[in-house]
């Protein structure tokens, strides 16, 4: 097992890999950036090492800066939480270069998965259920027309190396085929530096429905269920639950098995979600994130397992703790991610926090690295913290969470409480019943 670990984050995911470590009994290293000094992620660590200024480029994504405070406190093992590094397979690849652990799947593997057409050929030849599209990047307008027409409109044009959404157009008929396929490319190339598009086929009223799974990167995985991220705005989720109000215990297991034998066969290592949109009963990949999700928290309310320990386990060679057969879903959990911005015109909210009261109770848990006093500065994401909340099956589960809201005390600054308060006594929302298109429909149709 690892002696110290250094966490290569900030805020609310920093605090939770710094809480399995201690639990593990492993030391931990904070590193922050100036504007982070007062971080509770910084005061809890048992060491802490400034790498810069505010701007994420200077100190979080600054890997020179992370290998140098990995030395002064001689770190074994780096994890690196989700957004900033944990999808950079060179930053994998110079840890290891450096004798250093990287808390996450092979280079290999991330670089697979952050190429879209690569991860989509994978999935395929995995026997993972893909939407329909080209085979590959679409070289010219004629070809994509021909894909297109067999497939049929509404189409999908997609960045190869997309992400939060962006090169992503959508065409009706070939009318708009190829200005969408001209601003797509566009888009993609001073976005992402790579031109290159392929198409798919456009889903009109999905859910997005996401598997969580282990794998040992010897040849075993497992699957922790799924959970439902439909309700989203602007491509980002802001509610999550497991299980899906939408799938049965077969549909489950059926698409579960598919998907933890797959990463299986393909030698995976660590913890990772498979990415499915799901319409008429049928799953359509779209994405594998090679990482900890910031909804993993759901998957640990219903099956008990911590993921962070799984994760820190799998990476030292321990192995996994749980078969397939240990695992168990036990009632239902649902995930707001609270934000410091308007809950009306969804404007950033940087700024003092003058009261900050969570609730508790039994089933709910508060993951957040604010508190009273703190200042959220200007220059990072606006999450200010998760409220998770469990219950024996759906029903209890939305009462717990209406009274865990009502509890909520966030002052001084705007946050999306409000939006959850007014959600979670909405009919639909409590009848589950929603598509990825609903929450922009109701904020256009409520604001
Ligand atoms: P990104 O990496 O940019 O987030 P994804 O492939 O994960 O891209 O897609 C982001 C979102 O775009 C999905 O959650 C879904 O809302 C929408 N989307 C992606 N592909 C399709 C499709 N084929 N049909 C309809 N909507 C889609």
């Amino acid at each position: 097992m690892f002696q110290k670990i250094l966490i290569a984050n900030r805020g609310e995911i920093a605090l939770r890999v710094l809480r399995a470590a201690k639990e593990l009994g492993i030391q931990t290293v904070a590193v922050h950036s100036t504007a982070d000094a007062n971080a509770m992620h910084v005061r809890l660590a048992d060491e802490s090492v400034c790498i810069g200024p505010p701007s994420s480029r200077e100190s979080y994504l600054n890997v020179h800066q992370i290998l140098s405070a990995c030395e002064i406190t001689g770190a074994d093992a780096v994890h690196p939480g989700y957004g900033f590094l944990s999808e950079n397979a060179k930053f994998a690849e110079i840890l290891a270069a450096h004798n250093l652990t990287f808390i996450g799947p092979s280079a290999e593997h991330i670089r697979i998965m952050g190429d879209k057409i690569e991860a989509k050929r994978t999935a395929k030849r995995l026997g993972i259920p893909v939407v329909p599209g080209s085979e590959g990047a679409i070289h010219d307008d004629r070809e994509a027309r021909q894909i297109a027409a067999e497939i049929g409109y509404p189409v999908l044009v997609k960045a190869s190396a997309g992400g939060g959404g962006r090169g992503m157009k959508v065409a009706r008929s070939e009318a708009d085929l190829s200005e969408a396929l001209s601003t797509a490319r566009s888009e993609a190339g001073s976005a992402f530096g790579d031109d290159a598009v392929y198409l798919e086929k456009y889903l009109e009223k999905p859910r997005h429905i996401e598997v969580q799974i282990m794998g040992d990167g010897a040849g075993n995985a497992i699957h922790l269920g799924e959970r439902d991220c439909s309700l989203q705005r602007r491509h980002q989720k802001i509610w999550e639950e497991a299980t899906s109000p939408a799938l049965n215990i077969e549909q489950r297991e059926k698409i579960g098995n598919i998907v933890s034998k797959a990463v299986a066969d393909l030698g995976y290592s660590g913890a990772g979600t498979v990415e499915f949109l799901y319409e008429n009963g049928e799953f359509f990949f779209i994405e594998m994130n090679t990482r900890l999700q910031v909804e993993h928290p759901v998957t640990e309310a219903i099956t008990g397992i911590d993921l962070v320990h799984e994760q820190i386990r799998v990476a030292s060679g321990a192995g996994l703790s749980v078969r397939q057969e240990d695992i168990w879903f036990l009632g239902h959990a649902i995930e707001c991610r609270i934000n410091a911005e308007d809950p009306y015109t969804f404007a950033p909210s940087p700024g003092v926090i003058t009261h900050f009261h969570t609730p508790g109770g039994l089933g709910v848990r508060v993951d957040s690295g604010v508190y009273t006093g703190y200042r959220i500065p200007p220059y990072y994401d606006s999450l200010i913290g998760k409220l998770i909340v469990h219950g024996r099956n759906r029903v209890e589960c939305m009462m717990r969470l209406r009274r865990a809201l009502d509890e909520f005390v966030v002052d001084g600054i705007n946050s999306t409480l409000p939006l959850f308060r007014e959600l979670v006594g909405n009919v639909d929302v409590a009848n589950g019943d929603y598509d990825i298109h609903w929450l922009e429909n109701y904020l256009a149709e409520s604001r």
